[in-house]
């Protein structure tokens, strides 16, 4: 594949890692893409990162025909760079597509776009364990006519953030609201896609959440509020003596990949992992009565982080989270994986090439 490089002028300080929140600093460069009706993609390269030019009446801006992904380069224990799962995004980006009438991107674009940026931007991959250099793919529509329909153009976009580990062991677990005034999706929605409009909606009620001391929303289905369905933008596992439950991929939901790697990573030690409805009723009297021994979220900025309380209808339902918990093995695990410090028994790494 035929990428062009255009290399910066200056490259920018980088600021130490206890400066950056997420996504508050961008490296030096970005790759590009475009797509016309009738040629299809074109013009892959790299280059300085920079600003957008777009026209006012370009279509993402008036009904939001916009996707993106999310995942991470990691460095590894013998100096590398290994990318986590990158193919996964690739079609999964795709499927985004196909739900908001957007033309698919070739998944080899995807990875040789993300390999010849992060080739690049080596010095930007964070040392520290946990920390990483966070890839943040996006696709919208660009044509500029204000009709509600397929658009005539779109632009492709890679912009690289060094994250510090969002949630480490240790850290105080999570206090979730669940509300019955607010849904994240409905059935027939588009909520198991990684399209924008899934998140603008929800920051009134998630600042409603933590205007009320919450650190987060349990989501509940739209139809009756009364099924579970994932924690803010991460999805959601309970445990409960020998078994693990986590929500159905019901259309509503959003098929995280750490979702499917830690399922698949628990059925290989042997836990069993059960993929049915979780009414919000029957998890809280388990809180009250003992048996759900630990609630946890997987996503890829989070990783893998515990629950210790959640609020619904007025009450305050706490519960301590064993201290040798699930989460904290899954997070150790995931991590070393991800860092190359273990064995990468589910061929999940991708090597980038100096
Ligand atoms: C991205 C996302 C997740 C987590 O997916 P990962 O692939 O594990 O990062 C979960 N829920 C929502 C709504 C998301 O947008």
């Amino acid at each position: 594949m035929n990428i062009d490089i255009q290399i910066a002028e200056a490259r920018r300080i980088q600021p130490a890692m206890d400066e950056v929140q997420f996504g508050s600093h961008v490296s030096d460069h970005m790759f590009l893409a475009e797509y016309e009706a009738g040629r299809g993609w074109h013009s892959p390269r790299v280059q300085p990162y920079g600003q957008f030019q777009l026209d006012p009446r370009a279509l993402v801006l008036h009904y939001g025909q916009s996707v993106f992904e999310g995942l991470k380069a990691y460095r590894q224990a013998d100096g590398g760079i290994a990318l986590f799962r990158p193919e996964s995004n690739a079609a999964r980006l795709n499927a985004s597509c196909q739900r908001m009438a957007m033309p698919a991107l070739p998944g080899a674009l995807f990875i040789e776009g993300l390999k010849r940026l992060i080739a690049l931007e080596d010095a930007w991959v964070p040392a520290t364990q946990g920390a990483a250099l966070y890839a943040r793919p996006i696709m919208f529509a660009c044509e500029p006519v204000l009709g509600v329909r397929r658009s005539a153009s779109y632009q492709f976009c890679i912009m690289l953030c060094p994250v510090p580990p969002y949630f480490q062991p240790g850290d105080p677990p999570l206090k979730l609201l669940a509300r019955e005034d607010c849904a994240r999706t409905a059935q027939g929605g588009c909520g198991d896609a990684k399209t924008s409009a899934n998140y603008g909606q929800t920051i009134v009620a998630l600042e409603g959440a933590r205007a009320a001391g919450y650190d987060n929303l349990l989501w509940l289905d739209a139809a009756e509020h009364r099924y579970i369905e994932e924690v803010g933008i991460t999805n959601v596992f309970v445990r409960y003596g020998d078994k693990v439950v986590t929500p159905p991929l019901s259309g509503r939901i959003l098929p995280g990949i750490t979702r499917d790697s830690v399922i698949r990573l628990l059925r290989s030690q042997g836990e069993q992992v059960d993929e049915r409805e979780i009414a919000i009723e029957a998890l809280l009297a388990g809180i009250d009565g003992g048996q759900v021994l630990e609630i946890f979220l997987t996503g890829t900025a989070t990783i893998v982080a515990p629950v210790k309380e959640i609020g619904f209808r007025g009450r305050r339902h706490p519960f301590v989270p064993a201290p040798d918990s699930m989460a904290t093995r899954l997070y150790r695990q995931l991590t070393a994986i991800q860092h190359g410090t273990a064995v990468d028994e589910f061929g999940w790494m991708l090597r980038i090439p100096a």
